[in-house]
Formats: C-alpha cells, structure tokens, sequence
C-alpha cells in the first residue's frame, strides 16, 4: 500500500486508560494512521485516573510505576522525568517492587520545581488486625509474636506443623493451597477474610492453581529461616543490612498521581493530531464477515449516535462488552464470555483535622506512616486504607490536613455499591472510628468513587476463556487489550506492552498478535498478591 493510500487510515481504540493511549500516542509516533479514542468516562486514564475532589486527588488502589521492561520505564520518563532533587544525574537508582529490583539512571532529571515530574517514593504499608499493626509482609519477628501472644503464636506453630504432616491431597482449592503452605490457623487468621472480602467468594470455590501462579514465593518456612538466622547475624553486619535497605521498595509515583501520566498522554495525543471524545461510549460493532468495517459511538450528553468507520479497532473495553457487540453465534462463546466475573471497587475519600494515634510511629496530628493499611478486622467491611499525604503531598491541597481513601472490594448493585453517597462517606467513617483509627468529628468532607469490573477475576467460567480468545482472534483488524480487554490482571505497564503489541502487528500487517497474549501470562507481580495478605 502506497503512503497516500495510508494517510486516511483510522483506528478507533475503545477506552483512555493506559492501554488506549498508549496504542494512540505509539500510532502517532510510528504511523500516518489516525486514532479516535473513545472514552466512556469524563475523564482521561481508566483506572490509573486522579480523581479530582475540590483540590484533593484521590489514586484509586494506589499505583505504584514500576516495570521490569526498560521499554516502559524510559516510555514514563519520556512523558514525565524524575525530579532533580531524588536523584543526583546519572546517579543509578535502585527500584524494588514486590520481590523484583532494578536499577534506573535518569535519563534526564527535571527541577525539582517543577510540577510535571516522577518521585520517587518509598514504600510502608502495614496489617492492622485485632487492633494492631503487623510488618507486612508478615514476619516472624519480636513484634509479631508480641501481638499475637504466645499462646496463639504456639497454636499457629503447632497447626502449621499438624499441616505440613497432613497434606491436603489434591490441592483443588485455594483453601487447600493456604491451608497446605501455611497451617490453617495462620489461615484462617491472616489469608480467609481478606481473600474473601477481595473476592467475594470463598477460597473454597477459587482453584488452587490461582494460588499457585499469584502467590508464589510465600512460605512460611523461609521465614522462620530468616528469623532464627537473623538472631545470630552480627547487628554490625552491614552487607546483610545493605540488602535489606536494597528490599525496601521504592518505585516512582507522578506527583499529582497516576492521572497525570495519562493526561500528560492524552494533551500530546490531541497535540499530534489525534482525537479524544470523552463521555462517549462505543455501543455497537460493524463488520463484514471476520473485519471490523466501522464502530458506533454514542455520545453521553445529547445520546446522539455516530458511526466512525474503520481500518482498525483496538479495544480496551471489557471482553464481555466486546463480544457481545460482535453478536457471535457459538453458543459457547456467548455464554463464557456473558458470565466472565469481574470484582467491583469502591473508594470513599474522607478528609480529616486528625486521627487517634493509634501507633507509636503516626504523626502529631495522628496521621499513619504508612501508603496504605491492609484491614484485616473482620468487624468491618473496608479491606485498605490509603493515606494519600504519604504517596505524594501534591496531592492535598491544605497540608494540615489528612487525605485518606477507604477502599472497598464490592459487586456491581450490591448493598455497599448501591448506597448513596452520603450515608456510604458516613458508613466508612464510621467503620474507621469502630477500629479505633479516627474520631468522626475529626471529619471535614468526603466522597465517593466507584470503579466498576476493577478487578477480572480468574474463577468461574474463566476456565473457559480460550472459546472466546480464539474467537476474537478470528478478526483480522481486531487487537483486544488491556486489563479488561484481555481478561487479565495487568498492571498498568502490560497493558501498555499489549498495546505497543498491538501496534507492532498494525504496522506488520497483522502478525505477531498471539504475541500480545503472552505478555502477563506468567509474571508473579501483581496488586492482587498485596490483596492476598
Ligand atoms: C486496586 C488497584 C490497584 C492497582 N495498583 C496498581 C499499581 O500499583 N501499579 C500499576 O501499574 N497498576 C496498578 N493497577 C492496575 C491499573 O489500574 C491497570 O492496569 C490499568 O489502569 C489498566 O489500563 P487499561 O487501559 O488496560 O484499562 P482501564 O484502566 O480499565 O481503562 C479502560 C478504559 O476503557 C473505558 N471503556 C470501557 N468500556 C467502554 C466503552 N464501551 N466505550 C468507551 N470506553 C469504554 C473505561 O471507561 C476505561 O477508561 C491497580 C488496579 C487496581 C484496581
């Protein structure tokens, strides 16, 4: 095809999370092709949005930027650098992140003036469980025990032991695979409530191979190995303490929040010739046979429709949107893809004068050191605490105040989803003040935010998926991903590699897209392994 003949291409791309326009910027850069995303939302950044409440930014989950491609990790700096005071030039940084490390050299560092900057921030999150606060991860040191008391310390040993004699056999659910690594007492006290309010479903009808790909690396032996060999290392031995500081996590983190990469994304997308439209949502998909010839677009303030007829279309919308809209006739395609189970997500943002010093390390107003707490009480329904003052204070707009985001893991139309904003910010803070960590009084505003199929989820009639995955790969112009549109727990950078895949196989005439599933098949780095415990 002669250049001319390509300068009219389009590509519509469903969704403005990372996945979106990442593939819309990198069509921009590396072709005459045109993109028109289409967003759903008011804004710019699908889950990886800043949530902008009158000055105070709410990240949703809390998202640390990490990746082990050196792809993504210049593509960030490329679009926000690291700022000048975190790094001293060409000095190399360490980064940790969930159990992986690298090294990063700036390439260039910015003032430290500046707004439109990475930081570099330092990772603290903490178990509160029976009204305590844990190491996590969770470790057998002098404060774990002192929390727990000897006796029930003594009880966890013994059913771990009991465990590690009496093998569940076969290891078909994630109960099973807890119960068999860890005893079921330290089961029971540490990995059922949580997993379970994650999920919504209990461990029992989750399979033991999820287990088995997403925790991995946990075991209860290697730290009873690193306790007793801690009790006889040399305290002035500073190698071991070298690698211990090197396992401290660091990762970087935009300084108004993770929007600010996606908007800074999308300014250069509409800058480069590109097109946004926000509050529209595709509704319907046009094709012939197995290409997709144009997409429908309805727009979400005057609910007019409109059809952009395409070359290509990538999709960051859900699989089962998706699918749908392609009106398969296998009924079994119909079915996996209608009943692919999702997990909802909600984050009520309170702002507070002060907290109960619940905690020898909060400061004088009370606030907690920590990114987040993991809540493990089983009184209550919140499942993390975000102390957003912590990821960044660019993010709250008076410094004498705390910012906090409670998160809840819910259903679509369910009882927590379903109630009105009002009385949900009261529910949440009431439910901070049972635990002992606030005083409703303290209490000077609130909001709502709720983040639908935040989480797809890997049980039920996913077992199925490879009906529908085959399906969608019979269209020659069709590039489904992201985290929805894969069906996969992405983190922000796969779904960014999807797309740059996506991308690569545009320009190669459509090869290399069973390329794209690969990516995230098999790494062992994921937020749900910190939802686990
Ligand atoms: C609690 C939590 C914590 C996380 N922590 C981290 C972290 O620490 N680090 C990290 O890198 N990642 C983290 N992530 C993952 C990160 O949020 C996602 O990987 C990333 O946002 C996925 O990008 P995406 O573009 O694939 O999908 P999304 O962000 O879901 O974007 C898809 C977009 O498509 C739009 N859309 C859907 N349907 C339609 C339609 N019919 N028409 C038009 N638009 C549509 C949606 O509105 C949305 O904006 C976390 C996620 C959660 C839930």
């Amino acid at each position: 095809m002669s250049p001319t003949d390509r300068r009219n291409r389009i590509a519509v791309i469903a969704g403005a999370g990372p996945a979106g326009l990442t593939a819309a910027l990198e069509l921009l850069r590396r072709s005459d092709i045109t993109p028109i995303v289409v967003e759903a939302d008011g804004q710019v950044g699908g889950i990886s949005k800043t949530v902008n409440y009158r000055g105070n930014r709410m990240d949703l989950g809390g998202h640390r930027f990490f990746s082990k491609s050196d792809w993504v990790m210049r593509w960030w700096q490329g679009i926000l650098p690291v700022a000048g005071d975190q790094a001293d030039s060409g000095e190399a940084l360490r980064l940790n992140y969930q159990g992986m490390s690298r090294e990063l050299r700036p390439e260039a560092l910015a003032p430290a003036s500046q707004d439109a900057v990475m930081l570099v921030r330092r990772r603290l999150s903490r178990i509160f469980y029976r009204r305590r606060f844990f190491d996590y991860p969770l470790k057998l040191n002098a404060r774990t025990l002192a929390n727990m008391g000897l006796i029930e310390t003594m009880r966890i040993g013994l059913s771990y032991a009991q465990a590690q004699s009496i093998r569940r056999s076969p290891e078909s659910t994630l109960e099973d695979f807890f119960v068999n690594r860890f005893g079921n007492r330290l089961y029971r006290t540490f990995f059922k409530d949580y997993t379970e309010k994650v999920w919504g479903v209990p461990c029992q009808e989750i399979s033991a191979e999820w287990g088995a790909q997403r925790i991995k690396g946990l075991s209860v032996t290697k730290a009873i190995t690193h306790a007793v060999a801690s009790r006889f290392r040399s305290s002035a031995d500073t190698s071991q303490k070298q690698t211990e500081t090197s396992l401290i996590e660091r990762f970087l983190y935009p300084k108004f929040g993770p929007g600010q990469m996606w908007e800074e994304v999308a300014r250069r997308i509409v800058t480069a010739g590109g097109e946004i439209h926000l509050r529209h949502r595709v509704v319907g998909i046009e094709r012939t046979g197995c290409e997709i010839t144009a997409v429908m677009v309805r727009d979400g303030e005057d609910s007019a429709a409109r059809r952009i007829p395409c070359d290509h279309f990538i999709s960051t919308m859900p699989v089962r949107d998706l699918t749908a809209m392609l009106q398969p006739t296998d009924d079994g395609v119909i079915r996996v893809a209608d009943r692919l189970p999702y997990r909802d997500f909600m984050t009520a943002g309170l702002l507070l004068k002060g907290m109960n010093s619940t905690d020898g390390r909060a400061q004088k107003n009370g606030m907690l050191p920590d990114n987040w707490v993991y809540i493990q009480e089983p009184d209550v329904k919140i499942g993390r605490l975000q102390v957003f003052n912590n990821w960044s204070s660019a993010l709250v707009a008076d410094p004498l105040t705390i910012w906090l985001g409670l998160e809840y893991f819910c259903r679509q139309g369910d009882d927590l989803w379903s109630m009105d904003d009002a009385r949900f910010v009261d529910f949440a803070a009431r439910e901070l003040e049972k635990i002992g960590m606030i005083d409703r009084r303290e209490v000077i505003d609130g909001t709502v935010v709720r983040v639908p199929k935040a989480y797809p989820a890997y049980f039920g009639e996913y077992r199925e998926f490879d009906k529908v995955r085959a399906y969608l790969d019979g269209f020659s112009n069709l590039y489904p991903v992201g985290r929805n549109g894969m069906h996969r727990y992405n983190n922000q950078d796969h779904s960014m590699l999807a797309a740059n895949g996506a991308v690569n196989s545009i320009l190669n005439g459509g090869q290399g897209k069973s390329e794209i599933w690969r990516i995230n098949a098999e790494d062992g780095y994921h937020e749900q392994i910190d939802a686990v415990a």
